[in-house]
């Protein structure tokens, strides 16, 4: 819904209201890093072939950047927001067609323009949902510039139709088509179950989160079907080492979660010590020949200060990245952290946040995934520039505090206040 002032233009706390409620919406689609979908990726070579156009898309868009849920035709999986040309389908909430981008001031200087990526024209429609709130795009886009009849742009906004047909269809799968894991969806779901249980009947309980280490190198050096190979053997050798109670999901592309009931703290950390030794003396043979992989390993156990599975898997997520942080193949139990950082409940959230640095001259915008009373995660485009000790504001709620940076990898930033 648009909010206008009476003289009809929107004002800022409106923008920003309505960029808070479709944030909110694209949140309990939960579907940003899902898997890529087979039904989506027709959707985008459809584009391509009744276009007769260089490449099709279907993205999200958070609070910093755009990313691909499905692509065809070029290489990258996701961009900063404010670098594309989306971001004004996202604020208007209508279609844009540019038939020739170096025509365009807002783009005739555009890198994707002016360099070899060679954009011309471009036509984007919203992603929206049953509710009306722009999620995404569906765009056509071609290095030549062209004409868009209104045909075309009827055709690629019921493109988009599908496409958020199908994205509500993937809402109610239980297992991911690769590797037959839960979907992350599915796997909270259980998990907020299998809490309930161990607090009712005070049993312990614990979660592993576990992400392949270098998976981008397996991709590019040996194509993302190798990839997916590796990915197979990855949940096999997991699901075949675990107990039928356990739960296994897939939170993301290489990002895996497991739920052990009746273990504690100690058992999960020896759990996930197996599953990385189990993983690390694995060959993975295939067509590409063979190659072997490592995974870190976050642990968590529930306690009284972690009884919901956001606060559970924000504790082994954090765990993870210092398992990263600190040379990778290896296993981190949250209790080991430093005594300084123990966070307290988190929430899952999807917020738009800005990090301040440098004596506030340097400002990022970054997507807030969890947050609490003492912390929170976040995931920039780019966290390398980004020093220890930073500001996170998020305006939405209007918080702004001193943070030092606790763990991080090249996007994501688990952070302590104060
Ligand atoms: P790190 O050790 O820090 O985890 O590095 P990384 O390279 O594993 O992590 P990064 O997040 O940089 O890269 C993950 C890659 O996983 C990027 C993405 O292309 C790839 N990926 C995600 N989903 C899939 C999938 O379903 N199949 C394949 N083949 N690759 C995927
Ligand atoms: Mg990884
Ligand atoms: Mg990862």
């Amino acid at each position: 819904m648009v909010v206008a002032e009476r003289g009809g233009r929107p004002t800022t706390a409106d923008m920003q209201g309505r960029e808070f409620d479709r944030l909110l919406a694209l949140g309990h689609l939960d579907i940003l890093d899902t898997p890529r979908d087979d039904g989506l990726d027709r959707v985008v070579r459809l584009i391509r072939q009744v276009f007769a156009i260089d490449i099709g898309i279907v993205s999200l868009v958070d609070a910093h950047r755009q990313w691909y849920k499905a692509c065809s035709g070029l290489s990258f999986e996701e961009v900063p927001r404010e670098d594309t040309f989306c971001r004004y389908v996202i604020t208007s909430e209508e279609p844009l067609i540019v038939n020739d981008a170096t025509k365009d001031p807002r783009f005739s200087r555009h890198p994707a323009v002016t360099g070899a990526e060679h954009i011309r024209f471009y036509a984007g429609v919203p992603l929206k949902t049953k509710d009306g709130h722009t999620v995404g795009t569906v765009c056509a886009i071609d290095r030549a510039p062209r004409h868009f009849a209104d045909t075309d742009l009827a055709i690629l906004s019921e493109l988009a139709g599908v496409a958020m047909d199908r994205i509500d269809l993937l809402r109610s799968a239980a297992t991911d088509g690769l590797t037959g894991a839960l979907t992350r969806r599915a796997f909270r779901d259980e998990a907020d179950k299998l809490i309930s249980l161990a607090v009712r009947h005070q049993h312990d309980l614990s979660c592993i989160v576990l992400d392949v280490d270098h998976f981008k190198r397996v991709n590019d050096t040996h194509g993302h079907a190798a990839g997916d190979e590796v990915l197979k053997a990855v949940a096999t050798i997991c699901q075949v080492n675990l107990r039928a109670s356990d739960l296994f999901g897939r939170l993301g592309g290489e990002e895996f979660a497991i739920m052990l009931p009746h273990v504690d703290a100690k058992g999960a950390l020896a759990a996930a010590e197996k599953l990385r030794a189990a993983i690390a003396a694995q060959t993975i043979h295939g067509d590409f020949g063979q190659l072997a992989v490592t995974a870190s390993f976050g642990t968590a156990a529930l306690s009284p200060k972690s009884r919901d599975i956001g606060t559970l898997l924000a504790q082994a997520d954090a765990a993870m990245y210092l398992a990263k942080a600190a040379g990778r193949n290896r296993c981190v139990d949250w209790c080991s952290l430093d005594a300084g950082y123990q966070t307290g409940p988190r929430e899952r959230v999807l917020k738009a946040g800005t990090i301040l640095y440098g004596d506030r001259h340097s400002r990022i915008d970054c997507t807030i995934r969890s947050l609490g009373a003492d912390g929170a995660a976040v995931t920039v485009s780019n966290s390398s520039g980004i020093p220890p000790e930073l500001v996170l504001i998020v305006a939405g709620d209007g918080l702004e505090t001193k943070c030092r940076v606790v763990a991080r990898d090249r996007q994501n930033l688990e952070l302590a206040f104060g």
